[in-house]
This record gives C-alpha cells, sequence and structure tokens, in this order.
C-alpha cells in the first residue's frame, strides 16, 4: 500500500536514494542525489517527491547533461529533415509522467487538425506534415532531444527499417531512463513512477481526448522502462 507523500522528510527521500536496491546504476545515483542536493535547497519533501514521481529530476538531470554535451560538429539535423519522426512501432518510445502531461497539452489545442501521419502513416501525430516540423517544440521529450545523425540519408534508411550508421541517441538519454529507474526503485511503497508511450499520447491528444484518458491509454506496464534502459544499455556496451 502506498503512504501519503505528507509523511515524508526530506531525509527520508535522500535516504531512500542513497540507499535504493535492484537494477540501479551507480552514475545514476550520483546524479540523483547531486540534483537532490540542489533541489532540496529551502523546498519541502513534497514537491522533491513529485518530481520523482513524474520524472521531473530525470528530465532536469538529462536536459543539465544535455546543454553540456558536445554535438557532433557534423550533426546533419536540420529544420524539416523528419526521418526521425517516423516511428518504429505504435509506442513511439519511453517518456515520463511530466513530458506525457506537458506533450498533451501542447497538442490538444491541434486536435483534429492534419498530423504527422498524413505525411507517413508511422510518423509521430506530433509532427506537422506540411513543414515536418514539430507542433510541440517546445514539450517534446528527452528522447526526440537526445536523437542525433550525421546523415539524413541514414536516418531516411533506418526508418524504412535499415541498419545504417551515424544516427543514434546521445549518451545523456541512458542516464534519463538509468535515473527514471533510481526514481522508481527510491520510491517504491509511496509512488508508482510510470512511463508512457510518445506516440500513444500524441495520438490520443489530436484525437481530442482528455489528458486522463489519454495517460491511461499510453501507460507502460512497469518492464517497459527495464526493457528500454536494458535495450540501450546493451547497444551502448556493443560500441564501447
Ligand atoms: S536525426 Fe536524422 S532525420 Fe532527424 S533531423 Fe537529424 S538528420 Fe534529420
Ligand atoms: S514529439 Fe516532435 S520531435 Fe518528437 S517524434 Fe514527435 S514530432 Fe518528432
Amino acid at each position: 500500500m502506498a503512504r501519503a507523500d505528507t509523511s515524508l522528510t526530506v531525509a527520508d527521500l535522500r535516504r531512500r536514494i542513497g540507499e535504493a536496491k535492484g537494477s540501479v546504476d551507480e552514475r545514476a545515483r550520483r546524479l540523483l542525489l547531486a540534483w537532490f542536493d540542489t533541489a532540496a535547497r529551502g523546498v519541502g519533501a513534497k514537491p522533491l517527491a513529485r518530481a520523482l514521481r513524474d520524472g521531473t529530476a530525470a528530465v532536469q538531470i538529462a536536459e543539465a547533461l544535455r546543454s553540456d554535451a558536445a554535438q557532433p560538429s557534423n550533426a546533419a539535423c536540420a529544420k524539416g529533415c523528419a526521418f526521425c519522426c517516423i516511428l518504429d512501432g505504435p509506442d513511439g518510445g519511453t517518456i515520463t509522467a511530466d513530458e506525457a502531461s506537458r506533450l498533451h497539452a501542447a497538442l490538444s489545442p491541434l486536435a483534429g487538425t492534419p498530423d504527422g501521419r498524413n505525411w507517413h502513416p508511422k510518423a509521430c501525430p506530433a509532427l506537422d506534415p506540411a513543414t515536418r516540423t514539430c507542433r510541440a517544440y517546445d514539450a517534446r521529450p528527452t528522447l526526440c532531444r537526445a536523437y542525433v545523425s550525421t546523415d539524413a540519408g541514414a536516418c531516411e534508411t533506418n526508418a524504412a527499417g535499415g541498419s545504417a550508421p551515424g544516427a543514434g541517441l546521445m549518451g545523456f538519454h541512458l542516464d534519463y531512463l538509468s535515473v527514471l529507474t533510481l526514481s522508481r526503485a527510491a520510491m517504491t511503497g509511496i509512488a508508482p513512477v510510470q512511463t508512457y508511450a510518445l506516440a500513444k499520447i500524441a495520438a490520443s491528444a489530436v484525437r481530442g481526448q482528455d489528458v486522463e484518458t489519454a495517460l491511461q491509454s499510453a501507460r507502460h506496464k512497469p518492464r517497459t522502462l527495464d526493457d528500454a534502459r536494458r535495450g540501450l544499455s546493451s547497444v551502448a556496451a556493443a560500441r564501447g
């Protein structure tokens, strides 16, 4: 049975992060503890618990790492280039509860208008089919911010089911998934840390469904986060 956040102290939460067990990555623990020690200044346990539960902590850590990370100097990414927004299945990728809510809020006003699927049947519904730009750019999830390529042709090949080199996720995306996994472990018995399917949230929003319905239809099973993190870890290990 989950207990109310109000019974928690800041020290309780920090101890939980420090002692969480399971498939926990020690780099993720260092990142989350550093985030916690900064975020906890002058703040009570409730907002800290909320940031762990809705994934805001993981997103803020990823954003800090992204701003420090060097993009490839020969990146081919450009406005209107959208092969990376052709999704490889109906899920579309793992996003946090806060990312899901913000994506839904950005797309809801566009309900009923043509979407990315009018350009390509597997494109993200957040895409503008005419300009091939993201209609939720400021609210796009960490997954979208992490994808980069040195070759748009490789992205086109991969979107068609190929495996051309030169395109992929930057390293901070694995940290994001690992911090989310640790947040879940630290919040065990307090509140579930859920993840959601990017494509399903976007499709629900442009269909005009309210946020609760969208979240319910797009909520992942718990193992989806573990599978996503393990899959990315094995790719990173194979690349050395
Ligand atoms: S990741 Fe690939 S498809 Fe996406 S903007 Fe960059 S080059 Fe274009
Ligand atoms: S949210 Fe935006 S950037 Fe991300 S896949 Fe959809 S259209 Fe592309």
